[in-house]
């Protein structure tokens, strides 16, 4: 028997004797075991045999794992032997990674993807699609269709609705759709993919193709690695419509309140113009983590005669060839749109007020993203499924000491870059402890540029930088601390977005938004990111604080592939499937 069946043979016999101490003492003292749902009905990470074996006190009883075995060989490199596993609980089907060292566990993933009894209508389940035979009250499926959009949210109530339309919203609609949940996705811009478009007009998708599919459909394979922004929009769009989704365009939600005794939201929205009520169990904010602008208050803006706006709100640079052009912040959109006003004939300032991290579109795509969602990777068996389940296999506690390695090899393949880019007197940093960018994006979500060529222009001076605070402005200048005066025709502020419970303050209360607590980061207390720690993204894609009210976002390989558990959590709900959720996470930061 391999060291991995022996493995799995005892823990399976472990836990069905209910022996939680045995189970545990399959772990090493330093291990991970990261649930998605599967055990906890919660995203969370329990660390070392005591907090395995009381996870399994308080969970086995309801859970009644079996059935474990591997679904292909395992691999050994290095001392660990890794394999993709399968199993079953009393209400669904999970599989998983397992990392053995010397016969112990070092990291186990364990995931739910179908609820028993619940599977999703496809592959050998698709359905029929037609009614062979004669029916004189034949109702096709357009018909249908017609029939569910006039009666959802009128004379019939969601089960749940999506406040925000964007890609996060879309993957988790289709998701609910096939699971025969009802929903309806609320957004206030008239079309699906209206939030890409309204961006400022030069902007292209950062990742690459491999790791931005979404669920069900993936790109073709001559979708471009990068995707200019009304590209996806369309897609988002044709996606929306052949998912069956029911989304709402221009639909502002203004408010929502939760009556504890009916288990059920009061949703106020507004849907062309006419108010409407809709009362869904579930109420799920997927509004965007970078759709609420923090805008500086800054002395003078009132007096200051040229244009000013919020990245967010940037039009485009044609009309500002010749202009002088102030750009406050040194982060993604400040590069992007300092490079496109340059690129149209502006002169453009950049101001930076503390330090950023920079790493080369091509190098992060080979070194950083290359192993797991390129076609190098998809020639070497792994799919997107397989990479995303790699992915969520590394615990976030280490997470960074895989990191570290990573961007130590791009601070060496790119030193020139980066030498050029110090001798303009940029500020470089590598996140708090040298892990770079996916580890910023996961602590604090801000804070770095994927350098798509704008980084060249601030090293040779066409794009001028200015290191500091801005004091106030004037009528015609940004004005620094050191009483440095740049003349400006245009000022944006590319400084970044705020909080996602900042929207649970606006459109539930801010009672609500503090129960939650804050949004999005792992307690690593690293800048931006205070502990204590939590071992998983603050309230995303699981249970909060608040009964019955989710988080969804991320970029989009977080919102294809968490989608799937929240969209299982709340079909759960539906069924009225039993969820005793393990860990529901306390609040330690309130914005
Ligand atoms: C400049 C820039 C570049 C980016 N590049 C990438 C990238 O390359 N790859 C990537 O994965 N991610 C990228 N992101 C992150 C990006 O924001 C997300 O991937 C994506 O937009 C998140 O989708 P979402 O659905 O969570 O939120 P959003 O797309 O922000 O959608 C939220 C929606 O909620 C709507 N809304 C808000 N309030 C209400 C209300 N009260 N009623 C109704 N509707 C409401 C808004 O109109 C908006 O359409 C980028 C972000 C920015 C700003």
């Amino acid at each position: 028997m391999s060291d991995v069946d022996q493995w799995l043979s005892d823990f399976g016999s472990a836990l069905s004797a209910r022996d939680t101490a045995a189970a545990a003492a399959l772990f090493h003292d330093e291990s991970f075991w990261r649930d998605l749902v599967a055990f906890t009905w919660n995203l969370k990470t329990v660390e070392g045999p005591g907090e395995i074996e009381a996870m399994l006190d308080t969970q086995l009883e309801h859970i009644q794992p079996s059935g474990w075995h591997v679904t292909e060989p395992p691999d050994t490199a290095d001392g660990v032997t890794t394999a993709w596993i399968a199993f079953e609980t009393a209400a669904g089907r999970g599989n998983g990674l397992l990392r053995l060292r010397d016969g112990k566990a070092w990291t186990l993933l364990t995931a739910l993807y179908e609820l028993k009894g619940h599977e999703e209508p496809r592959g050998t389940h698709r359905p029929k699609g037609v009614e062979h035979g004669a029916n004189p009250d034949r109702v096709t499926w357009l018909e249908q269709r017609m029939q569910e959009a006039e009666t959802l949210g009128y004379s019939e109530q969601p089960e749940v609705v999506i406040v925000g339309g964007g890609q996060g919203a879309i993957g988790l609609g289709a998701r609910l759709r096939q699971l025969g949940v009802p929903t309806i996705i609320c957004e206030r811009n008239e079309r699906p993919g209206d939030s890409w478009r309204k961006r400022y007009k030069s902007l292209c998708l950062h990742d690459p193709v491999w790791y931005d599919h979404l669920p069900y459909i993936k790109f073709p394979d001559n979708w471009p690695i990068f995707s200019p922004k009304d590209k996806i929009g369309d897609w988002l769009e044709m996606y929306t419509r052949v998912m069956e989704l029911n989304y709402w365009g221009s639909t502002t939600v203004r408010n929502a309140s939760f009556d504890e005794d009916e288990g059920r939201w009061t949703v106020q929205v507004e849907r062309h113009g006419q108010a409407l009520t809709l009362r869904p169990r579930q109420l799920v904010l997927a509004t965007g983590m970078s759709s609420q602008p923090n805008m500086p208050e800054i002395e003078g803006m009132d007096v200051f005669k040229g244009d000013q706006h919020h990245s967010s709100k940037h039009p485009g640079p044609d009309q500002y060839a010749g202009k002088k052009c102030v750009v406050i912040g040194s982060n993604n959109s400040a590069h992007d749109i300092c490079a496109a006003l340059w690129e149209n004939g502006a002169d453009v300032t950049m101001v930076q007020r503390s330090s950023t991290h920079i790493v080369r579109s091509d190098t992060l795509m080979e070194i950083g993203l290359g192993d797991l969602y390129s076609e190098k990777a998809l020639a070497n068996g792994i799919t997107t499924e397989k990479a995303d389940m790699i992915f969520a296999s590394i615990p976030y506690r280490i997470m960074h000491e895989f990191q570290i390695p990573l961007y130590d090899q791009m601070r060496e393949r790119d030193k020139d870059f980066y030498d050029r880019l110090e001798a303009a007197g940029f500020d470089l940093d590598w996140g708090d402890d040298g892990s770079g960018l996916f580890m910023k994006y996961l602590r604090r979500g801000s804070g770095y540029y994927i350098d798509v060529g704008a980084s060249e222009l601030v090293a040779n001076g066409d794009i001028k930088l200015v290191r500091g605070k801005v004091a106030r402005l004037t009528e015609h200048a940004v004005v620094m601390e050191d009483g440095t005066q740049l003349p400006a025709d245009l000022v944006v502020y590319a400084t970044g977005y705020k909080s996602m419970n900042g929207w649970a303050a606006e459109l539930i209360s801010p009672e609500v938004a503090d129960k939650v607590g804050k949004v999005w980061g792992l307690g690593s207390d690293t800048t931006k990111d205070p502990g204590p720690w939590e071992g998983e993204q603050r309230n995303m894609w699981k249970p909060t604080q608040q009964p019955n009210l989710w988080f969804h976002g991320g970029n989009l390989h977080q919102s294809r592939h968490y989608s799937l558990y929240l969209a299982l959590q709340l079909k759960a709900r539906m069924e009225e499937i039993e969820t005793p959720v393990y860990g529901l996470q306390e609040v330690h930061h309130l914005a």
